[in-house]
């Protein structure tokens, strides 16, 4: 059976993918790549991501080394989400680094490796995207807060305890009250 040729073949045009064509494969040759490519679709967590089209500006160094190319640098762009104590909507910035070796095809560190652990080229073509979604999704929170002393909503009622008296509770709730709700709810 023929290899699939489906993962072979990157698209130089994807706005991920790296030619490496004008960087000499000679250990030390450097060239800067910066870009700014529009964020790939579910970059993120569950409350908190890379809105999809937004910008990833991309700074980056590629170095030759004797088994590849090594990629490192920063990237950086815009988080939306919600904060996980009372949902309000949360809207930040990031910049994270990347470092990451992608090794030439058939070299020896390609034979040797894993793929999980190096990364690949394809021909003078690095796939970012892997790398880059690793470099940002492990740095968000998988609970995003709005501001780190949140105090979220009332468990009760549902309104948000920075809107709430200082003294807000349910439990000390006066038995009368209730009852008074009750009539008032049964009104309506
Ligand atoms: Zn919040
Ligand atoms: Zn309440």
């Amino acid at each position: 059976m023929p290899k699939s040729p489906v993962q072979n073949h990157l698209d130089p045009r994807l706005p991920l993918v790296v030619d490496t064509t004008k960087l000499p494969r000679q250990p030390g040759a450097t060239r800067a790549l910066k870009r700014v490519a529009p964020a790939p679709a579910d970059l993120g967590l569950e409350l908190i991501g890379v809105p999809e089209g937004s910008d990833l500006e991309l700074d980056l160094e590629l170095t030759s080394v004797s088994e590849g190319v090594y990629v490192s640098g920063r990237v950086r762009g815009s988080l939306t989400g919600e904060c996980g104590r009372c949902l309000n909507e949360i809207s930040e910035s990031f910049d994270v680094a990347i470092a990451e070796l992608f090794a030439y095809e058939d070299s020896t560190t390609e034979e040797t490796t894993d793929e999980d652990e190096v990364g690949r080229m394809q021909g003078d073509l690095i796939d970012l995207e892997p790398a880059v979604r690793d470099a940002i999704v492990l740095t968000l929170p998988t609970n995003p807060l709005c501001r780190p002393d949140c105090p979220g909503l009332c468990p009760e009622c549902g309104v948000h305890f920075d809107d709430l008296p200082a003294d807000h509770s349910h439990e000390a709730a006066d038995p009368r009250w209730a009852a008074l709700r009750n009539l008032k709810e049964t009104e309506e």
